[in-house]
């Protein structure tokens, strides 16, 4: 419960922080203990709308317009250099309120350090080109800002995903509004609050807290926005297209996915069975690019699921701040969401390899913590086998064949990353050649975070690519000009 010393912050709107309304606010907990850690506003239209203006309003400054690309830049490295200094705060307010492991907030902080370098790099290197049409003729485009970008923020990842586009979106000079998830709004609120003595004009960054539904449905569907940036549920990436098409506005969906680690006989067990664990328990499974679903070869099946057994059983379950591997899950709906499966999983006779169950962690008697868990011999087109469970939850399908792997990797409606994990050079790229998703890693997952890796999915997994170089495209448009230089 909330008491007399819980922190309560405003929203960021035009450069200062509000004064909530006590009677709209939103409790924010700490998932291994259910305390509450603060409580924000639940804003509404009319916070939107403010913070839509300021951010238009400061679009348009001369103070804006005139700082050079080198400058903004400058302000960007100084950012990344800021949240370096203040890493071990970040990575604890992360912790606290999304329930991941500290280690792993420490290598969020860290990755949303190097957004601001490499968006930083960048921002003095965005070019047009010049394009031959006729003599007489000098035609040429520029590459601009968009404008307003509502970024619609997750729980999962927080400060990552909200630092790898509001660095992009700085650099390629729009303005930015901010909606963070209910449940986890806490690292952004700290970023910005950081941010501020930088210097960026007043309304540059906004931050209005609050339900998706509320908050969320009024940023995607104000006139004003230009672009949106969305991480979440497929469902909810839906209402957001509905809402910008009303607009006629672009958005970037990344919706999770169903990952597949594609484990042939051949490949070094040892690197395989490290990078297939970490890649299912990292903040307790609920990661969009998870590789949730073990595709693996008949052959060696019993003795890689035994020992990833062996390894998973070895794990330590507890609240975040105590460092252990697994933390507990967001909340008591992510609990519920967990649970159906386990309960079908059950209902349907699937084998449990190992874990399945939830644990009651001393001290945390509110939290949700699950066991890291592998559904062995679910059939491909299962529903296990094919929706996000959002926890440290493996399937584990088999295969003979190269061209059966790639149809059970394919056969999902999601298609983000995968990985495929063999010895053969030959089959490595014939099968990263076939897989429908955004993103392959051979031989091994995830790449340190990927700050330069372009980022988005195929089918269901959304569209438009965050992260690298390719981001830029989203957080720009272009313009062509051709000037008559001979009459
Ligand atoms: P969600 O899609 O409801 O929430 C994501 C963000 O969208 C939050 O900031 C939320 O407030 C906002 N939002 C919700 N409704 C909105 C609306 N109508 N208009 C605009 N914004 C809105 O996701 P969730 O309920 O937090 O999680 C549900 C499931 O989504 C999870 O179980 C998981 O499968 C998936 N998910 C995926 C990712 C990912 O990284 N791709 C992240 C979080 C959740």
């Amino acid at each position: 419960m909330s008491n007399s010393t819980t922190k309560v912050q405003g929203c960021y709107i035009n450069g200062e922080w509000t004064v909530p309304d006590p009677s709209r606010l939103i409790e924010v907990k700490n998932p291994a203990n259910g305390n509450v850690i603060a409580v924000v506003p639940r804003g509404d239209q009319e916070d939107v709308n403010l913070a839509v203006n300021a951010a238009k309003e400061a679009f348009r400054s001369k103070e804006w317009k005139a700082l050079e690309p080198q400058q903004r830049g400058r302000l960007l490295f100084k950012a990344a250099e800021i949240i370096r200094e203040n890493k071990e705060e970040l990575a604890k307010i992360e912790t606290l309120d999304v329930g991941k492991p500290l280690k792993q907030s420490e290598v969020d902080v860290e990755v949303a350090a190097r957004y601001f370098d490499f968006y930083a790099g960048i921002a003095d290197k965005i070019m047009g080109e010049t394009i031959p049409v006729q003599e007489g003729i000098i035609n040429y485009t520029v590459r601009e800002p968009i404008g307003i970008v509502g970024h619609v923020i997750p729980w999962n990842y927080p400060l990552q995903i909200g630092a790898r586009s509001i660095a992009v979106s700085l650099a390629t000079g729009n303005a930015a509004v901010l909606k963070p998830a209910e449940d986890t709004p806490l690292s952004i609120l700290k970023l910005v609050e950081l941010l501020e003595p930088l210097g960026f004009p007043k309304g540059i960054i906004n931050v209005v807290t609050g339900y998706g539904h509320e908050a969320g449905a009024a940023l995607s569907g104000h006139p004003d926005i230009n672009h949106i940036t969305f991480t979440g549920s497929v469902e909810t990436g839906k209402r957001v297209m509905e809402s910008a098409a009303q607009n006629i506005v672009p958005v970037t969906l990344e919706l999770g996915g169903k990952s597949p680690n594609i484990v042939f006989d051949d490949c070094n067990v040892e690197n395989t069975l490290d990078w297939v664990l970490r890649s299912i328990v990292q903040n307790s499974g609920q990661t969009c690019s998870a590789g949730s679903r073990l595709v693996i070869q008949e052959t060696i099946k019993d003795s890689f699921v035994k020992q990833l057994a062996e390894a998973m059983e070895k794990l330590t379950i507890g609240a975040g701040i105590d460092n252990p591997d697994l933390g507990p899950v967001l909340s008591k709906k992510q609990f519920e969401h967990i649970q159906r499966f386990l309960t079908l999983a059950k209902e349907d006779r699937i084998p449990v390899a190992t874990g399945g169950n939830w644990v009651t962690v001393d001290g945390c008697e509110e939290g949700y913590f699950l066991q890291p868990t592998i559904l062995n011999d679910v059939p491909p087109e299962h529903l296990l086998a094919q929706e996000e469970i959002f926890g440290p939850v493996l399937t584990v399908s088999t295969f003979r064949t190269e061209e059966e792997a790639v149809q059970i990797a394919n056969g999902t409606p999601y298609g983000l990353v995968a990985g495929v994990w063999t010895e053969d050079v030959g089959r490595a790229h014939r099968v990263a050649n076939q897989l429908e998703c955004g993103q392959v890693f051979i031989n091994h997952y995830g790449a340190g975070g990927g700050v330069a890796q372009p980022f988005g999915g195929h089918k269901k997994s959304g569209f438009g690519r965050e992260k690298g170089l390719e981001a830029i495209q989203n957080y720009t448009q272009l313009k062509n000009v051709a000037l008559r230089y001979s009459f």
